[in-house]
């Protein structure tokens, strides 16, 4: 199996390294990521200037893009072969609910998929980190799992793995995504030449977190796996629009 693994913390981040090494025991890894922190960069593609690909002394390739642009150029050009799956992560901080559409390492994923390859997105629900060895874990289940027993039709997995020891998880529970309160207010500096700045904010708490749910997963300790599509059409709202536009 050939994997290509990707992030949106930077090629140099722990999360990355510990997942890139342990897929060694499952098939031929590449990894392919950003230069530096691009969390929160969602789907976006660098179009206003070429990007540029160095090789670090490990073999990792870093790129002055977007995690979109990594798994972009990489499937489409960078490298020789077209891989098996696609794995981006291992992110420090959870990627539930609404974090789904501002999230790189969600967008990393979502590239491979809509290039029509296999692909999932690791997160560990905290900022603290502390159980990374968690995370690879349920990597290694999951990425083993997709090889010997292929999901079947495209697929694009978000995964957010509790940050506990793994004695502590209590399995795996498919679920939807929850929603989050809307976000925190902006934070307002003053810069050292009298300008005002604006910093966003963190996202929101979560507001649906029900039983189902990505959050209420986490909550209780188990791993939320939950398969996302890219076609944003409200199927639902088809009707009330054709209606709406005869008033
Ligand atoms: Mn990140």
């Amino acid at each position: 199996m050939r994997i290509l693994v990707s992030n949106d913390d930077g090629y140099f981040a722990p999360g990355i390294t510990l997942l890139a090494e342990a897929l060694r025991q499952l098939g031929d890894v590449t990894v392919v990521a950003p230069e530096r922190d691009r969390s929160g960069a969602s789907n976006s593609l660098t179009l206003d200037r070429p990007l540029t690909v160095r090789r670090a002394p490990n073999g990792y390739f870093s790129v002055n893009g977007t995690p979109t642009d990594c798994v972009h150029i990489a499937v489409t050009g960078l490298l020789d072969f077209t891989p098996d799956l696609i794995v981006s992560g291992v992110n420090l901080g959870a990627n539930m609910g609404d974090d789904t559409i501002y999230s790189g390492t969600v967008a990393a994923a979502a590239e491979g998929y809509l290039l029509g390859i296999p692909s999932v997105a690791l997160s560990l629900t905290s900022k603290a980190g502390e159980h990374f060895e968690t995370a690879i874990g349920v990597a290694l289940e999951i990425v083993g799992r997709l090889g010997r027993a292929p999901f079947g039709e495209p697929v694009l997995l978000n995964v957010n793995i509790p940050d506990v020891e793994a004695a502590r998880v209590r399995g795996f529970e498919v679920t939807r995504l929850g929603k989050r309160h809307k976000a925190e207010p902006v934070v307002k500096l003053q810069t050292p030449r009298g300008e005002t700045a604006f910093w966003i904010g963190p996202a929101g708490g979560a507001q649906d977190a029900g039983p189902g749910t990505d959050f209420h997963a986490v909550e209780a300790h188990r791993v939320s796996v939950t398969p996302l599509r890219m076609d944003l059409t409200h199927q639902n709202q088809l009707a009330s629009a054709r209606e709406w536009l005869q008033r």
